[in-house]
């Protein structure tokens, strides 16, 4: 998915009419996985589409994420959305704030907690937070 006219394509096949700043945002945060704010995306963008509104970029992410194509997690009181859709948990770092991936064990249950018995569960997504190797220099 790396071309713009992949990624109009999946807009429109995710009901999506496609707009100028739509495929510049989509083209930044859906071409390849990763974490990412709204004022994050709203930083890089404005740097090549300078009338973009903090406002669009979020009532954007909001419209893909109903569309299916993010989904977002807190963290400290931040909204980070994820472009990975397949469920994982993360790690957060505390310091830096590096976000990384942690793939589910499909072939291990989740332990339902007993007060969840008679729930539908949907999802279930761990966020772990802590200081990472780098900041704690337990790699040098
Ligand atoms: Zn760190
Ligand atoms: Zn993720």
């Amino acid at each position: 998915m790396s071309t713009l006219q992949n990624i109009s394509t999946m807009l429109r096949s995710h009901g999506l009419r496609v707009t100028p700043q739509r495929l510049a945002i989509a083209e930044l945060v859906l071409s390849k996985a990763s974490h990412f704010t709204a004022r994050s995306t709203h930083d890089t963008l404005i740097t090549t589409h300078p009338a973009i509104s903090m406002n669009t970029v979020y009532m954007t992410l909001s419209q893909f994420e109903s569309s299916g194509l993010l989904n977002h997690f807190e963290v400290n009181g931040n909204t980070v959305f994820d472009s990975n859709t397949v469920a994982h948990d993360h790690a957060c770092c505390s310091r830096c704030k590096a976000i990384i991936d942690l793939p589910h064990h499909k072939n291990i249950p989740p332990q339902m907690p007993d007060a969840l018995s008679l729930w539908q569960i949907k999802n279930e997504q761990r966020i772990w937070s802590g200081i990472c190797p780098s900041c704690s220099g337990s790699l040098q």
